[in-house]
C-alpha cells in the first residue's frame, strides 16, 4: 500500500498520466494531478481519484513549460502534503517535421516540456525525498529514448536527454532510499494515438485495420498497442519495496520494438 505517500504526476489529465494517477490512488496515495483540459471533466476525475484512494486528490493546472509555474506547483504540493514522495514526469508533446524545417519555437517547447520540466520537478522534489529517506522518481520516456525515427528530432533528443538525466539522478540519490527510472513505452493506445487514425486513413487511402497494423504497429513486433494500464502497473511495481534496488534503468514496455 502507498497510504500516507503523495504522488505528483505531470500531464495526468488524460492518457498514460491519468492511468498512473488511478493506479496510485488505488493503492491509497494522495494524488496531485496536472495538465490541461475542461475544468468540469478534470473535477470529475479528481473526485473519482478520491473515491479510489480514500485519500486526497488535488489538481494543479500549472504549465510545465514554464519554470516559475513548476516552482509554484511544487510549493503548492509542499503546502498541501509536506512534499512529494512519488514524482512521475509524464507531460509530453510531439511535433513531426524534417530537421531543416523544424519550427524553432516547437523545438524550444518540446525540450522545455519533455526534458527541462523534469529537471525542475526533480531538483525541487529531491530535498524532501532525501529528508524522508524514501522516494520514487519515474519518467515516462519512450522507445524514442533508446532509438530514433526520422522527423522527430526534438522528441528523440528530449527523450534521450531524459534517460541521461535519470541515470545521473539515480547515482546522486542511490544512498538515500530514492530510485529514479525511466519507463519507455512503444505505441500506447491513448486518445492521442486514436485521434490520428481517421486522418491517416484519408491521407493514405487505407482502412482502419491497415493504418493500425501497417503504419502505427509497423515497428511493434507484438502487433498490439501497449495499454495505459500496463504502463501504470509498471510504475506501481517501481514504487514497491521489491523494486528498491532497481534504479538508473530504462524499462521498455514496447512489444519488442527496441529489440530489433
Ligand atoms: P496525452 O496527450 O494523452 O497526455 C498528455 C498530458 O500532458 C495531458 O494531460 C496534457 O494536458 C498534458 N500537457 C500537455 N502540455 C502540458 C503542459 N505544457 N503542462 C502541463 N501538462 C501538459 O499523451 P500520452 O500519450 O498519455 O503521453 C504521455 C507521455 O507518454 C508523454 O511524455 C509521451 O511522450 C509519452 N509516450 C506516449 C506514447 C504513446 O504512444 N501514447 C509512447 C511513448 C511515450
Amino acid at each position: 500500500t502507498l497510504r500516507g505517500k503523495t504522488a505528483l504526476i505531470t500531464g495526468s489529465t488524460s492518457g498514460i498520466g491519468l492511468a498512473y494517477a488511478k493506479a496510485l490512488a488505488g493503492q491509497g496515495a494522495n494524488i496531485i494531478i496536472n495538465g490541461f483540459g475542461a475544468p468540469e471533466a478534470i473535477e470529475q476525475e479528481r473526485l473519482a481519484l478520491e473515491g479510489l484512494s480514500g485519500a486526497r486528490a488535488v489538481y494543479c493546472g500549472h504549465d510545465m513549460t514554464k519554470p516559475d509555474e513548476i516552482e509554484a506547483m511544487m510549493r503548492h504540493a509542499a503546502d498541501a502534503f509536506g512534499g512529494v514522495d512519488i514524482l512521475i514526469n509524464n507531460a509530453g508533446m510531439q511535433h513531426v517535421a524534417p530537421v531543416e524545417a523544424f519550427p524553432v519555437e516547437k523545438w524550444d517547447l518540446i525540450i522545455a516540456l519533455n526534458l527541462t520540466s523534469a529537471f525542475h520537478t526533480c531538483r525541487l522534489a529531491i530535498p524532501y525525498m532525501k529528508q524522508q529517506r524514501w522516494g520514487r522518481i519515474i519518467q515516462t520516456a519512450s522507445a524514442h529514448s533508446l532509438t530514433a525515427s526520422p522527423f522527430k528530432s526534438a522528441y528523440v533528443t528530449a527523450k534521450h536527454g531524459l534517460a541521461g538525466l535519470t541515470k545521473t539522478i539515480a547515482l546522486e540519490t542511490a544512498t538515500f532510499g530514492i530510485t529514479a527510472n525511466c519507463i519507455s513505452p512503444g505505441y500506447v493506445w491513448t486518445p492521442l494515438v486514436e485521434n490520428q487514425i481517421p486522418d491517416t486513413m484519408k491521407a493514405r487511402n487505407m482502412t482502419r485495420e491497415q493504418v493500425m497494423n501497417d503504419v502505427l504497429l509497423a515497428g511493434q513486433p507484438t502487433k498490439q498497442f501497449v495499454t495505459v494500464e500496463q504502463v501504470a502497473e509498471t510504475a506501481l511495481f517501481l514504487c514497491s519495496d521489491a523494486a528498491s534496488n532497481i534504479t538508473g534503468t530504462n524499462i521498455s514496455v514496447d512489444g519488442g520494438w527496441t529489440a530489433q
